[in-house]
């Protein structure tokens, strides 16, 4: 296993880190398939990875991860604890609710969480996590408190790590990348603002779609080049468990095109990379809805249709009428984003009543 700095904090993490989700037993409105394992089966699950190097393990709270919190605080107390670093978060928002939160996972766990994520954030809560007496004020009480060790914003979109990034009180970003959607990773990589962050990355497998099309060394490795600190695997059996931890996997470099083309094989993908730049003035997130398409075809046919229903047809009739499309302007893959637009409305007409 390599190790890798985590920002400044003075922490090395293992470059692969271990996702609680899968060891979650339950009915939690989460992505990946579960597993559902007992109590000592994930135990040893986790135990197996920390055996293999692993030191950096990831969940939340129980509403978002069921009982993977409890599983882990279990874990804790079999190994010297001093010998991980456990991140936890919680999708709330206030400063109030987010010390709380922090108190319950701390007697849910039966330790100190090492990181606090603010969970989720994107723009329309931003300004309260990042406002005086939000999520973010109230984390960084608690780190100067020792109630955790440091603070992070967790996050789907660009703006919201950016804004993150240049936050003197956030230790850690958290935000999600792989060799297709690798367009938020291009940006850090090269924005100032990042350095001396730590940074965690997730949804490297894009929640287990891209195994299949790729192996587990060609998602691993196709990531290596990227300056994070630790990639997180949703780990929910020991096979798992080895497939992540079990070699170190050397860096490979696939182009983007050589990604779009090699999904080709089973689909017409939408070569979106997930950059983020293209704004749209009528609030439409592009971005997602490309994403849903791929999805669909990867095999999350039913989540990606129910989730592109929800703006689509609005969207599509802003666009018939729009002359400037500004969204293009700074497109990375110079997609004509209309044109595919009309394509995820084929799909949703094809698919969107079944
Ligand atoms: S073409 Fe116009 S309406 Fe459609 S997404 Fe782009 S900016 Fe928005
Ligand atoms: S449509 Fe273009 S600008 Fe928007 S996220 Fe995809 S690649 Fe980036």
């Amino acid at each position: 296993m390599r190790y890798r700095e985590l920002g400044m904090t003075g922490l090395k993490v293992s470059e692969i880190g271990f996702g609680t989700i899968p060891i979650l037993s339950g009915n939690v409105p989460v992505l990946p398939k579960f597993f559902s394992p007992d109590n000592e089966t994930a135990v040893a699950i986790m135990k197996k990875a920390y055996d293999m190097g692993c030191n950096f393990y990831d969940t939340a709270i129980p509403e978002e991860y069921g009982d993977a919190e409890f599983k882990l605080g279990e874990f804790a107390k079999t190994i010297d604890r001093n010998k991980i670093i456990i991140s936890d978060k919680a999708r709330f928002y206030g400063g109030g609710e987010i010390y709380r939160e922090v108190l319950r996972s701390t007697e849910n766990l039966g330790t100190k969480p090492d990181i606090y994520f603010v969970h989720q954030v994107d723009d329309e809560c931003a300004d309260e996590v990042f406002g005086k007496g939000g999520a973010l004020d109230a984390l960084y009480d608690l780190k100067r408190e020792e109630k955790i060790g440091f603070t992070g914003i967790a996050s789907h979109y660009y703006s919201v790590l950016y804004r993150g990034a240049k936050d003197r009180r956030v230790d850690i970003l958290q935000g999600s990348g792989n060799i297709l959607e690798r367009g938020m990773l291009d940006r850090i990589r090269t924005e100032e603002a990042f350095c001396g962050k730590g940074f965690i990355l997730n949804k490297v497998y894009a929640a287990g779609l891209l195994i299949g099309p790729f192996t587990v060394p060609e998602l691993i490795g196709g990531i290596l080049e990227y300056p994070f600190s630790c990639a997180l695997l949703g780990i929910g059996t020991f096979s798992q468990a080895d497939d992540a931890f079990g070699a170190e996997y050397p860096p490979v470099h696939f182009s983007f095109e050589d990604v779009v083309g090699r999904l080709k094989k089973g689909f017409d993908p939408i070569g979106c990379d997930r950059c983020e730049k293209c704004i749209c003035p009528y609030g439409h997130e592009i971005h997602t809805t490309f994403r849903q398409y791929n999805y669909f075809h990867l095999g999350k046919e039913y989540w990606a249709i129910g989730k592109l229903g929800m703006d689509l047809e609005k969207t599509y009739k802003h666009c018939r009428a729009c002359n400037d499309r500004v969204c293009m302007n700074e497109c990375s893959r110079h997609l004509c984003i209309p044109e595919e637009i009309e394509r995820v409305i084929g799909l949703f007409e094809a698919y969107g009543d079944r």
